[in-house]
């Protein structure tokens, strides 16, 4: 007969079988007491068990076969079995010696359990059946708590028959705890604060990495949001919190929560690490590797909706080891490369493998129940996000040193190039400068004898006949040519001429002055213009040229050559109205009368000879 319709139909035949069973004490179980004062009671190490593989059992069933003998003390007082199919029955007989205490709350503190189905049965026959777990909705519980719970009467000294059946595809685990209203609220008080201080914690450092994620835009932050909110979802969902507080209405999510939290966070983790450890960079196998570690558990998450859970979860359970064993190797790989922040990386990872550690060793009684161990899970991942939060900051503050320290070199080297191309450009406008006035002094010279050219000539005579004319001074000017220089040329060459005009050139400068304005005006003849000079100074003058020259002779390309001039002289009044031109014009005229003269003598216009040949 199947167990839910006996549940529906108590007048049935089972039920009276039952009755009579329990009636004669057929069950033959050592009733567990609850001594006056005791307030909580752990029932496990109490229960006998038997395994219906085949789920096939109904309560009438199970009661024969408990009273064939054939249930038996659960292994160590501990119903864990881990993932078997079928549905597991518990019995227990229980005599309620506190007088005070009629209320009992029976807790099933393992919150993944699909389906517990409660009977109690009472002396004077009344029998009471309730169902639990998170294949019905949360709402059915007794008390709104994250464990299934079941409310029972034990009416003091009177022994009661506890039946329960325990069918699910997760770990079949069934630590029953009795508890006083009173002592479930003190317990599940302790147990609430602990939890809250533990999400407390987790929601500060999700937040306060938010913010730096949002200021900061550094994908790191992103990854470590992820991983924390993945990771806080899997322990929310592994202590019944998700199914109370996330989908209370939705019993068919309750087996998919466990493998897809597990998958988040997984991939959270190794998102993390490989942004964090910047594998693409430093170590691409690896990071080829972590990929595939991603896609693996993205790949299981999506089939973790059609899996069954006793595929799934075992299947997960058994990836997060290798996930995490990778993690593990990736970050220590980078750390001997050299890398500090990995460092505290790896920190993390070992509070977290600690702190798992811990409860594991607590889970095979090794290590006492306390605190620490009883939560090893919680202080491990906390202290493991802490580190992580902890670890983010020092690599951006690394990061940023290092952009600093590159930033600051590119600007050294960038001051030295413009202060190298500042000199460079410095000197190349210093030549240009040289240059452009080499350029413009040759402009003005004549190249054979250095003295002045005629074009510059004539604009600085014109320049000074102004400036005459303003301050109401004299100027004169002296055409001086070279007698019968032709001769020389034909006679010695037109290098030894060359000289020749060069020699002239230095005796007519020196005998000017300093403020005579010298120029070889073209071929032989030189002009010299005087400021400030009266005409009874420029003839004096010129006469002192004609005899500079004419006093000793040149000496030229081994030849002792004797060099005469004849010179025009004319003075321009500062108020006579006269050009460049016309006083060219004048002197050469002088000049000529002077070769008529007999040459080497100094004429000047309408003037007598002045000096005569010697
Ligand atoms: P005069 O007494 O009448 O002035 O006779 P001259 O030979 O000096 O006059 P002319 O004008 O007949 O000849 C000028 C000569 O000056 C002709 C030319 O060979 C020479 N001469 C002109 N320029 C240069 C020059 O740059 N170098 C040399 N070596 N000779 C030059
Ligand atoms: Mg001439
Ligand atoms: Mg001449």
């Amino acid at each position: 007969m199947d167990w839910k319709a006996a549940a529906r139909a108590p007048a049935c035949l089972a039920w009276l079988g039952l009755a009579l069973l329990l009636c004669a004490g057929v069950l033959q179980a050592r009733p567990v007491e609850l001594p006056a004062g005791t307030n909580q009671l752990s029932l496990t190490p109490h229960l006998q068990y038997r395994h219906d593989s085949g789920a096939a059992d109904g309560i009438a069933d199970a009661i024969g076969h408990l009273r064939a003998g054939r249930f038996q003390p659960v292994p160590g007082g501990n119903a864990t079995f881990g993932f078997q199919p079928g549905a597991f029955w518990f019995h227990a007989a229980i005599i309620n010696r506190n007088a005070d205490e009629q209320r009992w709350l029976l807790v099933q503190e393992y919150p993944l359990s699909d389906r517990l189905d409660v009977w109690i049965r009472y002396p004077d026959g009344r029998m009471h059946h309730q169902a639990g777990g998170d294949h019905l909705p949360f709402g059915a519980r007794s008390v709104r708590y994250r464990h299934p719970n079941f409310r029972l009467d034990l009416p003091p000294g009177e022994q009661v028959e506890l039946l329960v059946r325990v069918e699910s595809e997760s770990s079949m685990q069934v630590p029953l705890e009795l508890y006083t209203p009173a002592s479930f609220t003190e317990v599940s008080r302790d147990a609430q604060f602990a939890i809250g201080l533990y999400y407390g914690i987790l929601l500060a450092l999700f937040f306060y990495n938010l913010v730096l994620w949002i200021s900061l835009r550094d994908s790191s932050y992103f990854w470590y949001l992820f991983h924390i909110t993945a990771f806080g979802l899997v322990l929310f969902t592994l202590n019944g919190l998700g199914f109370e507080y996330l989908w209370p209405n939705w019993p068919w999510f309750a087996d998919k929560s466990v493998p897809l939290s597990i998958c988040l966070a997984l991939v959270g983790m190794n998102q993390f690490t490989r942004n964090f450890l910047e594998l693409p960079q430093r170590w691409p196998a690896g990071n080829l590797a972590s990929l595939t570690v991603i896609g693996f558990f993205v790949l299981f998450g999506l089939a973790s909706f059609w899996l069954p859970y006793r595929i799934a979860t075992p299947v997960a359970a058994l990836a997060v080891l290798v996930g995490i064993a990778w993690i593990v190797g990736a970050t220590i790989r980078v750390v001997r490369l050299g890398y500090e922040p990995a460092k505290l990386l790896l920190l993390a990872w070992g509070a977290f493998l600690m702190g798992t550690a811990v409860f594991t060793l607590l889970a095979f009684g090794v290590l006492p129940k306390n605190f620490f161990t009883e939560y090893g899970v919680q202080i491990g991942s906390a202290l493991e996000m802490l580190l992580l939060s902890i670890a983010l900051g020092y690599r951006y503050a690394s990061l940023r040193n290092e952009n600093e320290r590159i930033a600051a070199e590119a600007n050294l080297m960038l001051e030295r190039k413009v202060a190298q191309r500042t000199n460079e450009v410095r000197s190349a406008l210093l030549q240009l400068e040289e240059a452009h006035a080499r350029l413009h002094e040759s402009s003005r010279r004549d190249g054979l004898t250095g003295l002045y050219n005629r074009t510059w000539f004539q604009k600085a005579f014109d320049r000074m006949l102004g400036e005459g004319r303003a301050r109401g001074q004299p100027v004169s000017l002296l055409m001086v040519d070279l007698d019968h220089f032709k001769a020389i040329n034909d006679r010695h060459g037109h290098l030894t001429g060359d000289q020749c005009l060069r020699w002239a050139a230095g005796r007519i400068a020196g005998a000017a002055g300093g403020d005579a304005l010298v120029a070889r005006f073209g071929g032989e003849e030189f002009v010299v213009a005087l400021p400030r000079t009266g005409r009874k100074d420029a003839l004096a003058l010129a006469e002192g040229i004609r005899r500079a020259l004419a006093a000793a002779p040149c000496e030229a390309n081994g030849h002792s050559l004797r060099i005469s001039a004849s010179i025009g002289v004319h003075t321009i009044q500062a108020d006579a109205d006269c050009d460049v031109d016309a006083a060219f014009e004048v002197a050469d005229r002088a000049m000529y009368e002077a070769k008529a003269g007999g040459r080497n003598c100094v004429r000047s216009p309408g003037g007598a000879a002045l000096a005569r040949p010697q």
